[in-house]
């Protein structure tokens, strides 16, 4: 399956796409965890892409386009997007990728959520500084305070779950990425997924989705 995932940052996507690419086998390219790799590493990459993250400001599309697209030649057996495409030059980029590969998008699954519940979400969230996995310090906190359950890493916020720096990044997601949900749903790629709820429910609401949209292949 070819998949990428829509919505506002706090809906969750990450969460879901690691749960989703375990689901089916897929492998997962998550633009936002790529870069903050690149950042730790202090790559050249990431020293482009640091001041725009910390701001809450989109990477130039020039940058994430050449990322990604040497990071799918590597998935040869379906993949889940999850921060990417964010603007609609980066997703014609990925669509004419895609048709010089012979192999399409199959769906664009967006993750609705009110900006209210993204914000009390996001101001809450720590994030493993190893592995990228995601905890709620109410929700969902880790059995050990402050550390991974998965792989024992620290846990922290991200400089970019600040309030003011989430607002940020709200009002570029509805100027930015929103109008993806046309380009989408004109190509009749676009399916919706209701993101408020328990982990485990909206996953079982995206698999239905899915399960549905393989059968009709
Ligand atoms: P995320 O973890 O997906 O919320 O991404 C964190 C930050 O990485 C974003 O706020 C952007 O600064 C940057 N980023 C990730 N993916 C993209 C993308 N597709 N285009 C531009 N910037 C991106």
């Amino acid at each position: 399956m070819r998949l990428v995932l829509l919505g506002p940052p706090g809906a969750g996507k990450g969460t879901q796409a690691h749960r989703l690419a375990d689901y089916y086998g897929l492998r997962l390219i998550a633009t936002g965890d790529m870069f903050r790799t690149h950042v730790r590493g202090e790559t050249p990459l990431g020293l482009k892409a640091k001041s725009y993250m910390e701001a809450g400001e989109l990477v130039p599309d020039d940058v994430v386009i050449g990322m990604l697209l040497s990071e799918l030649d590597k998935a040869r057996n379906g993949w889940i997007l999850d921060g990417f495409p964010r603007t609609i030059p980066q997703a014609q980029a990925l669509e004419e990728a895609l048709a010089d590969r012979e192999s399409p998008l199959q769906a664009a699954l967006k993750f609705k959520i009110p900006d209210e519940i993204t914000i009390a979400r996001l101001a809450g969230r720590r994030t493993c500084m190893r592995c990228q996995r995601t905890y709620s310090v109410e929700i969902k906190p880790p059995k050990l305070e402050g550390i991974c359950d998965a792989c024992g890493g620290v846990l922290e916020q991200r400089a970019d779950d600040q309030v003011e720096t989430v607002r940020h990044r709200l009002d570029v997601y509805h100027r930015e990425s929103e109008p993806l949900e046309k380009f989408y749903w004109d190509r009749g790629l676009l399916r919706e997924v209701e993101a408020v709820g328990e982990v485990e429910e909206v996953t079982h609401r995206a698999t239905e989705v899915l399960d549905d949209l393989l059968s009709t292949e």
